[in-house]
């Protein structure tokens, strides 16, 4: 395992027995481990293990994922970064797909940049700046991948994902299919995209004005300031755990509300952004998502407003009454 807690090399692990981890091992180019623990691959840093995990090279490793997902009648997700990712503590029954190296890399003609999903955003926002092109610094502090960030449209300091896309390109788990959808078939609204289930985002085309790459530089550099001093990055989140309500910041609402002082064990609602939670060591899942249920309560009760997570759920959460598969 690398630092990340990804599997570096074709690994399979202790768990081979279980047939499925023996066909995907046997069928994938890219590493496949049994019982694999996700928690290090979320930058929360908790959570339990997938069914199995697959680090997907090609997209012949991700047609072989569709096809023992449909013969195992077993559910797929893909993990980028897991910078929005909450997995129970019980873990996952599932194949877990993380896009390796093959799906890195980037390519940039005129104002048109092409890259692969697993590029990371930080990276990608600064290579579009470094070509003197301007729009994109705002990604310079999403720590997503390119897929995660279209999933979700990431967005942020006015911008989102969706003021930049041309197109996406898919892989479909179901059909094994690569599709090319424009723009204005991704449903992309407020963090949200109507992407179907079994859609893998595999690259994306992207489009930017041009500008001054020292003046664009200089914006990543005070947007990356500005967030060291107005959010915990020096401890384990996952930015932003709920979306803001239509006119109001969901920040100033749990502040209101006297969020800063709650946590559960080991999560605990950081003292410098209300929309952050933080873990530390010994902290589970289920503190999470206690946490997050009791401040949807406490706001609904004080403000009338009902937040909704923005961090997605992996797997079965009791306490936050939203048992999801
Ligand atoms: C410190 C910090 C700051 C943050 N700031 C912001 C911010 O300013 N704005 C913002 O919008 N978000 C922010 N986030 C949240 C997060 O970085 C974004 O939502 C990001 O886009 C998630 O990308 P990911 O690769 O980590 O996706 P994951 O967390 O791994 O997954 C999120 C969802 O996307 C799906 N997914 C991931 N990759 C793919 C793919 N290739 N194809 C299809 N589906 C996929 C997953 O299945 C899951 O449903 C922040 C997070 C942190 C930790």
């Amino acid at each position: 395992m690398s630092p990340t807690g990804i599997p570096t090399a074709g690994h399979v692990g202790d768990h081979a027995a279980d047939p499925l981890v023996a066909e995907l091992a046997s069928s994938c180019r890219g590493p496949v481990t049994g019982q694999a623990s996700l928690a290090g691959m979320t930058t929360l840093r908790v959570g339990g293990t997938a069914r199995v995990l697959v680090t997907a090279e090609s997209d012949e490793d991700l047609v072989a994922v569709g096809r023992a997902a449909a013969a195992y009648e077993v559910p797929h997700a893909i993990v980028g970064r897991g910078s929005n990712l909450l997995v129970s503590d019980d873990g996952w029954p599932g194949i877990a797909v993380h896009l390796g190296r093959g799906y890195r890399g980037l390519e940039i003609e005129d104002r048109r940049v092409h890259a692969g999903a697993a590029e990371p955003l930080p990276t990608l926002a600064v290579k579009v700046a470094d070509a003197g092109l301007t729009g994109f610094a705002w990604a310079c502090a999403v720590p997503g991948t390119l897929g995660g960030a279209v999933r979700m449209n990431a967005g942020a300091h006015g911008s989102e994902m969706r003021d930049h896309l041309v197109t996406v390109e898919l892989v479909r788990l179901a059909s094994g299919t690569r599709e090319t959808w424009p723009l204005e078939a991704l449903g992309l609204t407020y963090r949200h995209s109507d992407l179907p289930t079994d859609a893998v985002v595999v690259g994306a085309s992207l489009v930017f004005e041009p500008g001054d790459a020292a003046t664009v530089r200089e914006e990543i550099a005070s947007i990356r300031r500005w967030r060291r001093e107005h959010q915990p990055l020096n401890e384990p989140n996952c930015g932003s755990v709920f979306t803001n309500p239509s006119g109001d910041s969901a920040g100033r609402l749990i502040d209101a509300a006297g969020g800063k002082a709650m946590a559960v064990g080991g999560a605990k609602v950081s003292e410098r952004h209300a929309n952050f939670i933080v873990t530390r060591p010994g902290a589970t899942a289920t503190d999470v998502a206690t946490l997050i249920r009791r401040i949807q309560q406490r706001v609904a009760e004080t403000a009338g407003v009902d937040l909704i997570a923005e961090v997605v759920h992996l797997g079965r959460f009791e306490t936050a009454g939203d048992a999801s598969w």
